[in-house]
């Protein structure tokens, strides 16, 4: 071996790329609010209603970044506090309220909502062209027969991150075998619906799948939603996939993780989305672009 050799030889495992979803967010809530500023100048004024039942810390912070990326875009927003002790019966006479007002382009009630009350009966009662969540069955329906109109944010924005991340090199999902963590109506069923449209041939794991860690091998593009701090390991992933992590958990130290354990992870996979700066401000940001959009389709494309 050459001294050369010998100083260039045993490299450390290169890390994977960042997919940075915190600055895609900020592109995106740019292009919205240069709409926004057009849709104004011919008097069409988008506007967001947002309801927050009773004192769940983390919905309130949550509602606090939907009402300020609002601000930042000139999207109006009216904001609904309402106590814990709320009835079903108020909640759905408030959404009827919104499903009659002409100001009103989207309705969201941040979820989980507290005990007692029938997220279902509520998250039905707000009007498709309004259901900015996209939770509704006629959203959800839509989606699954693959002529989307209003998509559950959290999934479109991670669709929007493979899509811009890999626009440069010309990657898609098409044709890639994807694995999707979690089949929740919000995140999970809307996510693997989205990567089948895109072309990826996919697989759904949940909490009775035997040898999740097999499946996950398997994948050139992961996504983590499953709401287990940490549950997929570094030698999970198969070298080169793409991991997206859904996942948020704050430790008692106050800092936020995903469901992937990024130092490892990261050591094999080809990109990586981080926790905190990956999904989350994509989440807000397609909230936006819903709005923005079931405004157009409430009023005319030509506005
Ligand atoms: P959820 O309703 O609790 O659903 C979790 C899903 O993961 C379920 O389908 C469950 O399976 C599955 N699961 C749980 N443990 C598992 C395990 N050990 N192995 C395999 N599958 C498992 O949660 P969610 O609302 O979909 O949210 C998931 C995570 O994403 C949470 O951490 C949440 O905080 C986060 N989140 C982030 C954003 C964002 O903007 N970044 C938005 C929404 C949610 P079963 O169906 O069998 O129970």
């Amino acid at each position: 071996m050459t001294e050369f050799a010998a100083i260039a030889a045993p490299a450390a495992p290169r890390s994977a790329e960042l997919i940075d979803g915190k600055a895609m967010a900020a592109t995106i809530r740019g292009e919205l609010r240069e709409t926004v500023a057009k849709l104004a100048a011919n008097g069409t004024h988008p506007g967001l209603a947002v309801a927050l039942v009773g004192e769940d810390p983390a919905s309130a912070v949550y509602v606090g970044g939907k009402i300020r990326a609002c601000k930042e875009i000139g999207i109006r927003s009216i904001e609904a506090r309402l106590p814990a002790d709320t009835t079903t019966a108020q909640l759905l006479e408030l959404i009827d309220q919104w499903n009659a007002d002409d100001n009103v382009d989207g309705i969201l009630v941040q979820l989980p909502l507290p005990r007692g009350l029938d997220t279902q009966a509520v998250v039905e009662r707000i009007l498709p062209s309004k259901d900015v969540d996209g939770f509704g069955a006629d959203n959800l329906g839509r989606l699954a027969q693959g002529r989307p109109r209003l998509v559950a944010c959290t999934p479109w924005g991670v669709m929007e991150m493979l899509k811009r991340w890999g626009q440069p090199s010309g990657w898609t999902p098409a044709g890639k075998r994807a694995v999707v963590i979690g089949r929740s109506i919000t995140v999970g069923r809307p996510m693997a619906l989205l990567l089948l449209s895109a072309d990826a041939t996919v697989t759904i794991c949940h909490s009775r799948t035997p040898d999740l860690a097999s499946a996950v091998r398997q994948a050139e593009i992961v996504v983590a939603a499953a709401g287990q701090r940490h549950l997929v390991q570094g030698d999970w992933i198969a070298k080169g996939a793409v991991v997206i992590d859904v996942g948020i958990h704050r430790g008692e130290d106050g800092k936020l993780t995903g469901d992937v354990d990024f130092a490892t992870a990261s050591q094999r996979a080809r990109a990586i989305t981080p926790v905190p700066g990956g999904v989350g401000p994509m989440t807000i940001a397609m909230l936006m672009a819903n709005t923005v959009s079931a405004c157009r389709q409430r009023r005319g494309q030509g506005v």
